[in-house]
């Protein structure tokens, strides 16, 4: 998941230097196959996507990809022809990254913000990230910021907000503290340190705060990074031995995020700079927010000056999301896609999505891809395989083995026609009938939909059982079913417990 959003930011860079069907010829259903010890592994599905990706436009991928992903020193390319497999979810769909191009774009400009240096010129965009590998090279060696380059701040993901950040009880705190920085930041909660476990949105928040303090203050420098990444800047300014320039650059930020950095304590004069920057930026009243997997205190390894700057502001924890929060973070998940689930399927995942937000992320991508495959809802019974081959197999909470163990009930077309008659509780004659009301039509259309998914038969056959419709009439049935299914609650639910009932 997370490399196919790295590919897709990547691929947006690149849409602003080739041409649009260069890009929809060329790049369709390629995918980062692995990131690792900085190597970025790209796949391309034929060899003629390979070759005029790596002789046409190699330069260009390695320079955006570096500036998507700052730890990448080396891009290679090979061909991977599973990528061509509809059903392989790394590859990327490209006409969606050629759509999103402008809005992107327009963004972007709002919050690439860029600062003069001494001796740099005013650059626009994260263009200059990856100078060393322009040189006609394959591989793009060297830091993000090179000698004198003017400095960049990184794009910060648009795709998180304070507004769709879900606020539960385990999270309040947290969330209102960057509210109020947002609002004026470097005034009050500084630094804002927050901790808590993988996956419970302290990246989300982090980033939400610097996007919305650039909505807030178009003029402010923010500067968003992993504390792998600084750490990765300050051993590169050690090796040219200009560790003051680094130092000079980040004291014109005003607002400084550093993510996860309890990868701090590995390398001391990191913290040493680290130290120094923090407390210019402390002593002109920037804001800097970090975060971390435990609190100031447990940073072992960590100088104890810095775990006392770290304490002496604002301190969070954001704890695993209760029952409820985990219930409206799924909702929310689901409107954004503009997709409806029955509620007895999100409770379910809710039930079992105890570790993390990601997690129930992870459940929730993995439904809508096989919605989106076999344009079916799913049951509740493949919801809890699902859960159990993601869980290693243990018990799916909110499912009962005898739910799990059902076999279905309906054999024929007349059961199918009895079930959906005592649901609805019209009689067999009306179902069957010729009545075009709507609260007919519908039970209708949706018995000739279970019985062409469920029962396999043909639209004939099935046209045979309402006297005699013709095929068009039960296509035309299945197709509206399908698309209620994901803008229909009632219907969404109703087939549900159909299927449960049919035994599904
Ligand atoms: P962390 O940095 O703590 O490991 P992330 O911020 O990366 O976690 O969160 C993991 C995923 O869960 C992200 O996609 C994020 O948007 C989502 N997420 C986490 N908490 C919430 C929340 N309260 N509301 C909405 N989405 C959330
Ligand atoms: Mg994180």
């Amino acid at each position: 998941m997370y490399l196919q959003e790295l590919w897709q930011q990547v691929l947006t860079l690149v849409s602003s230097e080739v041409p649009k069907n260069k890009l929809l010829t060329y790049f369709s259903r390629t995918a980062i196959l692995e990131l690792k010890d900085g190597i970025m592994k790209v796949g391309a599905p034929t060899p003629m996507a390979h070759a005029w990706i790596a002789n046409k436009c190699f330069q260009t991928l390695v320079k955006f990809a570096q500036a998507a992903a700052p730890e990448t020193r080396e891009v290679t390319i090979e061909v991977d022809g599973a990528l061509l497999n509809q059903d392989d979810l790394r590859a990327i769909d490209i006409t969606q990254v050629v759509a999103q191009e402008k809005r992107v774009r327009k963004v972007r400009n709002l919050n690439e913000v860029t600062i003069k240096d001494v001796g740099g010129q005013l650059t626009n965009g994260a263009v200059n990230t990856a100078r060393n590998g322009s040189n006609g090279s394959v591989s793009a060696h060297g830091s993000a910021y090179g000698g004198n380059a003017s400095f960049v701040s990184h794009m910060l993901n648009q795709k998180y907000s304070l507004n769709n950040f879900v606020v539960g009880k385990d999270n309040r705190l947290a969330h209102a503290a960057c509210i109020a920085i947002s609002r004026r930041p470097g005034s009050e909660y500084n630094p804002l340190f927050i901790y808590g476990g993988v996956g419970l949105g302290k990246t989300h928040l982090l980033q939400a705060t610097g996007n919305e303090i650039l909505k807030n203050h178009p003029d402010a420098l923010v500067v968003y990074l992993t504390a792998e990444r600084f750490l990765n800047e300050v051993v590169a300014a050690i090796k040219r031995g200009d560790t003051a320039s680094l130092r000079n650059r980040y004291r014109k930020v005003d607002c400084l995020i550093i993510d996860d950095i309890q990868f701090f304590t590995r390398g001391e004069r990191t913290q040493e700079e680290f130290f120094h920057t923090f407390n210019d930026l402390f002593d002109a009243q920037k804001q800097i927010i970090v975060s971390s997997d435990c609190p100031p205190r447990e940073l072992d390894g960590m100088e104890d000056r810095l775990k006392s700057r770290f304490g002496s502001g604002m301190v969070v924890e954001v704890y695993p999301p209760d029952f409820e929060t985990r219930l409206a973070i799924l909702q929310q998940k689901c409107q954004q896609q503009s997709v409806i689930l029955p509620p007895e399927i999100i409770e379910c995942l809710a039930k079992n999505g105890l570790q993390s937000v990601r997690e129930l992320e992870g459940f929730l991508t993995r439904i809508l891809a096989g919605m989106k495959l076999t344009k079916m809802m799913p049951t509740i019974r493949t919801v809890a395989q699902m859960i159990k081959s993601q869980n290693g197999g243990s018990q799916v909470n909110g499912v009962s083995e005898e739910e799990l163990q059902r076999v279905m009930k309906i054999r024929s077309g007349d059961d199918m026609i009895t079930l959906v008659s005592r649901y609805y509780q019209i009689p067999i004659e009306t179902l069957t009938g010729a009545s075009r009301k709507k609260e007919i039509l519908l039970p209708r259309q949706l018995c000739m939909y279970l019985m062409y998914e469920v029962l396999k038969y043909s639209y004939g056959t099935i046209g045979d059982y309402f006297h005699g419709r013709n095929h068009t009439t039960v296509l035309h049935a299945h197709h509206k079913i399908e698309g209620l299914l994901m803008q229909d609650q009632k219907i969404a639910s109703d087939t549900l417990t159909l299927k449960r009932e049919i035994g599904l």
